[in-house]
């Protein structure tokens, strides 16, 4: 489950940002998970709980916004979404698509006390 190192990853850079700004505690964390980041949202929930326990991120809240999977077609020119990273394109059922967006897990902020 990479979803256990990824919150780790993610307690690591909230501690990092702890230090430099020296804040008592995490109240709210905002995550941007795309749908083609292959992450699977309900066990980074539950990594979280685990990783944060005892840290200043402990009960925090975990917003996870997740936006479309986003591919450019060439047979259509045109962009158009995706629900899984080897899907054929909604318009042409092509396989020539390049993913453009909606791959990534990024934090977007942390509100703090
Ligand atoms: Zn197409």
């Amino acid at each position: 489950m990479h979803e256990m190192a990824l919150c780790e990853s993610l307690l690591q850079l909230i501690e990092e940002q702890q230090r430099r700004h020296g804040f008592r505690r995490v109240r709210r964390v905002r995550l941007e998970v795309g749908r083609l980041a292959g992450v699977e949202v309900e066990a980074l929930r539950f990594g979280f709980d685990v990783v944060t326990r005892g840290s200043v991120a402990e009960g925090a809240a975990l917003e996870i916004l997740e936006p479309p999977g986003r591919a450019w077609c060439m047979a259509c020119e045109a962009e158009v979404e995706i629900a899984h990273r080897y899907d054929p394109c909604p318009r042409c059922g092509g396989y020539g698509l390049g993913v453009r967006g909606g791959d990534a897990m990024r934090v977007l902020d942390l509100e703090v006390d």
